[in-house]
């Protein structure tokens, strides 16, 4: 049974809006689970619904089994870590991350028991001392907000989380104040915090990197519909449509007109734009869908399967191309060419050759990733 499952939820703002339609998904034990997609696609919805913050207009979340529809927040045992962190300015790191507990701390049986009260203190406050450790802050317990950086502060608003134990943890955009740098280094420490803790992250991102570095189980989302529920790897190798995969990876996928024709007994790609034939990958011939042979499609190939005369990997294809401008990354250069002038694409070397504007190159597509999609659907047409 899945720890946390969402069936066919949907949701209609007051104003008519409609948000996020048929959403459903499982969430098992420990799992690592991104939703991920453009601003305004339903990812915070969905995760105020879970938290309890937002009401659920049709479908059913349960947690452990238990209809959890119309569950106060509280008891549902899942801490949501906001994007601005809400900390107690006046408070320490220590009050901060131990108030939950302090507030409900002394029963009203014990208020006059002096001894319980300072044991009591004392036990919080070792819980508190072992949160600060596993988040690296004991060095600022006695901080407050205001002295901390922004990964500081982050950490501390997750400490607040991680004092209550909860089933669950909901993060939403929780990096995105954060510079370049801090935000690489909080992907890595909320992964090692993830696999500390053994509790169900769930982690909301526009960010298709953070999503792809993080993710377990990577929910793609567009105008409130999943796109695609899968592991990073099988999004990026085998999306399920034109949005996933222009939306994963960078720099982006290609995408050319072709048209799939047949001559000898043999299957190619027609690149329209040039009329080059490139033969599709005998595995890859058996796994597209009927009934699309002399049809139009769209043809889908990562920078990386683009090579250029000159590099080990080409091979003479007849396809010509012109550089319109080239960026040198290091270990990696990306040259932006066009096909018989039109439309603009990007190839992947490694190399450190610079190439000059305007430059005419021969090029070679290596199909043995390729993807295609219906032009009209723009869903993939290979079975995989
Ligand atoms: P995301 O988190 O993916 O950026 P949201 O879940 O915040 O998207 O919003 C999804 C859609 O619902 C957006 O079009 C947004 O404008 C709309 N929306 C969000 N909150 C409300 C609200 N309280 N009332 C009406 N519409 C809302
Ligand atoms: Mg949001």
């Amino acid at each position: 049974m899945p720890v946390i499952s969402l069936k066919n939820i949907k949701k209609i703002y007051p104003n008519g809006k409609e948000a996020v339609h048929d959403f459903s998904l499982d969430i098992d034990k420990e799992e690592f689970v991104v939703f991920v997609g453009p601003s305004g696609c339903g990812k915070s919805t969905v995760l105020r619904m879970i938290a309890g913050l937002e009401d659920i207009t049709d479908g059913e979340l349960t947690i452990n089994g238990e209809n959890m529809n119309e569950e106060e927040p509280i008891k549902r045992n899942i801490a949501m870590v906001f994007q601005n962190y809400a900390l107690y300015p006046h408070l320490t790191v220590r009050q901060n991350i131990g108030f939950s507990q302090t507030i409900k701390s002394v029963p009203f049986k014990h208020f006059f028991d002096f001894k319980y009260r300072k044991a009591r203190k004392k036990e919080i406050n070792d819980q508190v001392e072992a949160i600060a450790k596993k988040i690296g802050l004991s060095e600022y317990l006695d901080t407050k907000p205001k002295n901390l950086s922004g990964g500081q502060r982050q950490r501390v608003a997750l400490g607040r989380a991680i004092i209550r134990n909860p089933l669950a943890f909901l993060l939403d955009e929780p990096l995105s104040n954060l510079d370049a740098k801090m935000r690489s280094q909080m992907r890595t420490e909320i992964a090692k915090l993830h696999n500390n803790l053994k509790a169900i992250f769930i982690y909301v991102t526009h960010d298709q990197i953070e999503a792809m570095t993080m993710g377990s189980k990577i929910v793609v989302m567009k105008d409130g519909y999943i796109q695609q529920i899968a592991t990073p790897s099988e999004l990026f190798m085998n999306p399920s449509n034109k949005f996933v995969a222009g939306f994963i990876g960078t720099p982006q996928m290609n995408f050319f007109d072709v048209k799939i024709i047949q001559e000898n007994g043999k299957k190619y790609v027609k690149l329209l734009e040039n009329n080059a034939k490139l033969l599709i990958p005998e595995e890859i011939v058996g796994q597209i869908k009927d009934g699309y042979l002399s049809k139009e499609v769209t043809l889908g190939l990562r920078p990386k399967a683009i090579s250029i005369e000159g590099e080990k990997s080409y091979v003479a294809q007849g396809i010509k191309g012109m550089t319109t401008i080239s960026e040198q990354l290091g270990d990696e250069a990306l040259v932006y060419f066009s096909l018989n002038g039109k439309n603009e694409y990007i190839a992947s070397l490694l190399t450190y050759k610079k190439f000059e504007p305007n430059t005419e190159i021969n090029l070679s597509f290596d199909l043995s990733h390729m993807c295609l999609f219906d032009k009209d659907s723009e869903e993939s047409i290979i079975d995989r």
